[in-house]
Formats: C-alpha cells, structure tokens, sequence
C-alpha cells in the first residue's frame, strides 16, 4: 500500500492518518474546514460508566490503554496536552438506580475503579435525593487540539479526489447517512447541544452528573452538556436545547448560570454505539471510518489503529466494528 486518500478531518480521519503515517503510507486529505463539526464542538469525554442504567462501557480498559497510549505519543510529537483525568460524582435521578448500582457492584461490573457509594444528603453543596456514587478513571480529551495541532503537520486541500490513490477512506461523520456509497450502514445522525457557563461561587473539582454532566473547564466556568435528538438535523443551536440543559444542571447545583457559549453539532451515532471500519464490499478501491457516535474520544484511537493496519497489512478488523455485517444484497 502505498496512498491513501483521506476524506474528512475530524477526530475519525486525524486519528486514521496518524496511524496510517505510523506505517510509512502516503495520506492525502481533503476536508471542508467546517469549524462547527461533531469533533469541535464535542467535550472530549471518556467515561467508564455509561447511561441511565450505569453499565461498564463497551471494553472500557482495553480501548482506554489504547487511547492513552496514542493520545500520548501525539502529546509527545508536538509538546501539547490532549489528557486531562477527573473524578466523577453521579446523583442518581431514581430510587432504581440504588439497586441497578448495588447490584453491578456486587457482581464487580466496575472493577478495577474506585467507586464509592455516596448516601442520600446534600454533599459540597449538592443534593443527592437519592444518593448516588463516585468513581475515577475518567478523562477529558481535548480533541479541537489535537485536529488543529496535525492539521499543521499535514497537508489538507478544500478539493481532490485522491487520484493517485490506492484506497480512498470516508472519514465524513453523519453526511455518510446520506452518502450513496455507505447509506446502508446503520448510522442515525443525533443532535447535541452544550453550553460552556459561568457559576458564581461554585468550585468544583470533579465532573458531576445526573445523566446530564458538569464538566469544570478553569475557575468559575463550566461545560454543559449534552442534549440528544434523533429526529433534528439542523446543526444549528436551539433555545429548546438550551432550556433542557439548564434545567438539568440547576437541579444539580442549584445556582445562577450564566451561559457565555452555546453550540451544536450531529453526532455519527448508531444504536449498536459500535465504530463502522472496513471496505465497501464491490469497490476494494472505497473505505469507511464512522459511527463514533457519542463514545469517539474512547473508540477512534483503537478503531483507527485497527483499520490502519487492515488496509496497510491485511490483518483482520474485529468482527464488531467490520462493516461487512451490515451488508445485506
Ligand atoms: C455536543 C456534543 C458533545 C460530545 N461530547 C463527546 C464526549 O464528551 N466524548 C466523546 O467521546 N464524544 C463526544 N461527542 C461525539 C464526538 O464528537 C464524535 O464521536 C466524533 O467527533 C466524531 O468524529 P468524526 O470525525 O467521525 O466526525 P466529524 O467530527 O463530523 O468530522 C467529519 C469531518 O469530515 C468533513 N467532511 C464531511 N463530508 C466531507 C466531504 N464530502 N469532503 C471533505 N470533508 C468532509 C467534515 O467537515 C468534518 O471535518 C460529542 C458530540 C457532540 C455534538
């Protein structure tokens, strides 16, 4: 293999390209320049604990021993810092939610982090009505850097078709939904909106969530987030996207917000929350990278470095991400 094409610089086709240079390949890249993209405006979070159920994320240790590592050698090549690790606090929003946690607990679902059960009461201000608990093992990525730090070391052009190259990759977020060439894979493109917010008076050191989080971003500011939508296409931001994330973070803290920032963005989602890697299955020629969707920050390093090496060396992608299941004739 000796060049590949590259369509779309976000997190997908950053990482992609970093991985491909790894293995001596020639990238070409074309990208719109969009500024208001999924991997712009996203928090950049990884979280060990997902949704309202309180599950162990999809391999969790294995994909974040694999992002470490590479957001590491990124950090390393250009002198900058992508990784920021937190504890987290979660207020459960229902009686449920008790037993749900107990219960994976017990069966040592969280393992290896520290969880702590957090009991019933107001804790540094905050009111957990039904108690809640803390964990570590969380990060936030700071993935607006990392695509404008490579951006610099590689060459990317508004145009091009990548004529000289061996395979072409579509790394285009949710417009590959309504790409004729990958329209049959299960993305379902999802809103979000998040708020960058002052607080007078609150100083957290931790993120804190009710399934909607406070992400502290320096002193008195905070990052809200993040609002899902299936059925809205419009990146633009809504007052109606606005109202719920208030809301959502004064039933945590309970004080003056001041929203300084409010964003939107559509997410490459599917309901299987799986990456999509591999080739077109009649055109060897035509690869994908997609379906982040809210988990990109995590997923992308392991998906990218799993593609690289299917494209460049012939090594199998893992059944769970290779798009070959979602092909039906
Ligand atoms: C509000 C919000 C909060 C989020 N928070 C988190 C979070 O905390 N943690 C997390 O892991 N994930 C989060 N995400 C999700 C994360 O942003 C995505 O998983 C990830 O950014 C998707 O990256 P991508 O490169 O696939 O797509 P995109 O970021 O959409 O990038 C696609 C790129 O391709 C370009 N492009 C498209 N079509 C073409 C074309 N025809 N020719 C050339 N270029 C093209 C676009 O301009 C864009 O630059 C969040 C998303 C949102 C919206």
């Amino acid at each position: 293999m000796k060049c590949v094409h590259v369509v779309g610089f976000g997190l997908a086709g950053a990482l992609l390209a970093w991985e491909l240079r790894k293995l001596d390949v020639d990238v070409s890249i074309v990208d719109l320049g969009e500024t208001e993209t999924s991997s712009h405006v996203a928090a950049g979070m990884i979280t060990p604990v997902t949704g309202r159920r309180l599950k162990p994320t999809w391999r969790c240790a294995e994909l974040t021993e694999v992002a470490h590592s590479v957001y590491g050698e990124i950090e390393t090549a250009h002198s900058i810092e992508l990784w920021t690790e937190w504890a987290l606090r979660r207020v459960f929003r229902e009686e449920v939610m008790v037993e749900w946690f107990r219960e994976r607990l017990q069966r040592g679902e969280y393992e290896p982090l520290t969880v702590n059960e957090i009991l019933p009461g107001f804790h540094d201000d905050v009111e957990y009505p039904f108690g809640g608990f803390s964990h570590d093992g969380v990060a936030t990525i700071n993935i607006p850097l990392m695509i404008e730090t490579l951006r610099k070391t590689m060459e990317i052009t508004a145009l091009g078709s990548g004529g000289n190259a061996d395979v072409t990759v579509h790394c285009t977020g949710y417009r590959a939904h309504t790409d004729e060439l990958w329209s049959w894979l299960p993305i379902e493109p999802s809103k979000g909106e998040i708020l960058d917010v002052t607080i007078p008076g609150l100083h957290l050191d931790h993120v804190l969530t009710n399934g909607t989080w406070l992400l502290p971003i320096g002193g008195e500011q905070y990052r809200i987030g993040a609002t899902h939508d299936w059925d809205d296409h419009d990146p633009q931001p809504t007052e109606d996207g606005k109202r719920r994330l208030l809301h959502a973070a004064q039933q945590l803290v309970n004080r003056t917000i001041i929203v300084d920032k409010h964003r939107a963005a559509i997410r490459p989602s599917t309901k299987f929350k799986r990456p999509l890697a591999g080739f077109h299955p009649l055109d060897p020629t035509q690869a994908v990278f997609n379906g982040l969707g809210t988990k990109g920050a995590l997923q992308a390093p392991w998906a990218a470095k799993q593609l690289a090496r299917h494209i460049v060396l012939g090594e199998p992608l893992d059944h769970e991400i290779d798009i070959q299941r979602w092909w039906k004739l």
